[in-house]
């Protein structure tokens, strides 16, 4: 097996360093950044298999990093936390961390949790990153490729073959903007067939799908004269 590589997200240096030294004197590789952002970044550019992330970080929060990588990634994550109390084990799970360890804590502590979490998540689907991934997670929205079911917080839609297609397309690349061309050429098996109006045609009935199950989500923005993207917030 390869060596696993672990981000550590920690802006107090002396603690990183225990950390990082701990991870290393087990066998891992361990990377480590100070900053929620510097993280995201790092992450994007080269996924690890394993994220320690700091909840009190400076620029912003650990659950706010956390989120976010939740919206492409099901990499585990263990939270270090400066106090009892400042997350609950709920809040954690709620927005997808895996575990959490109360500051101060020894090396070997740190070094079993992930050991533990490591063989819990051992068989989880891989990042969306593998274009081949079977499945797409985006906050509220959650794609089977294989079974082409979508779920809206846990809720099934029963999508088209067209409107799971757009979605899939939307999901994997949450804010860029495509143009009907772009979506037909994608989607439709024939797109000198369809027209620009079959794409809007098909938006709007995937609109009325998700708007079933909760009236005010509305991730598939319009962008007049230009296209359609996908937004979570
Ligand atoms: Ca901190």
């Amino acid at each position: 097996m390869s060596q696993s590589r672990i981000l550590v997200v920690e802006d107090e240096p002396a603690i990183a360093e225990t950390i990082l030294y701990a991870l290393e004197s087990e066998g891992f590789e361990a990377i480590h950044c100070g900053t929620g952002g510097e993280a995201l970044i790092a992450f994007r550019e080269r996924p690890t298999d394993f994220i320690v992330l700091d909840v009190g970080l400076p620029d912003i929060t650990g659950f706010d990093v956390c989120r976010e990588l939740r919206k492409t990634s099901d990499v585990p994550i263990l939270f270090l936390t400066a106090r009892e109390g400042e997350i609950d084990r709920v809040v954690g799970l709620e927005i997808g961390a895996d575990d959490y360890v109360v500051k101060p804590f020894s090396p070997r502590e740190l070094t079993a949790r992930i050991n533990a979490i490591f063989r819990r998540t051992a068989h989880r689907p891989k990042p969306v990153e593998d274009s081949d991934a079977e499945v797409i997670k985006n906050g509220r929205l959650e794609l089977l490729l294989e079974r082409y079911l979508a779920r809206l917080d846990g809720r099934e839609l029963d999508l088209s073959r067209y409107e799971f297609g757009m979605l899939k397309i939307f999901m994997k690349h949450p804010g860029r903007v495509y143009s009907r061309d772009q979506l037909m050429e994608q989607v439709w098996d024939e797109p000198e067939a369809a027209l620009d109006r079959t794409v809007d045609a098909h938006i709007k009935t995937l609109r009325r799908k998700l708007h079933e199950v909760d009236p005010d989500f509305d991730p598939v923005k319009t962008h007049r004269g230009i296209g359609y993207s996908f937004s979570d917030d």
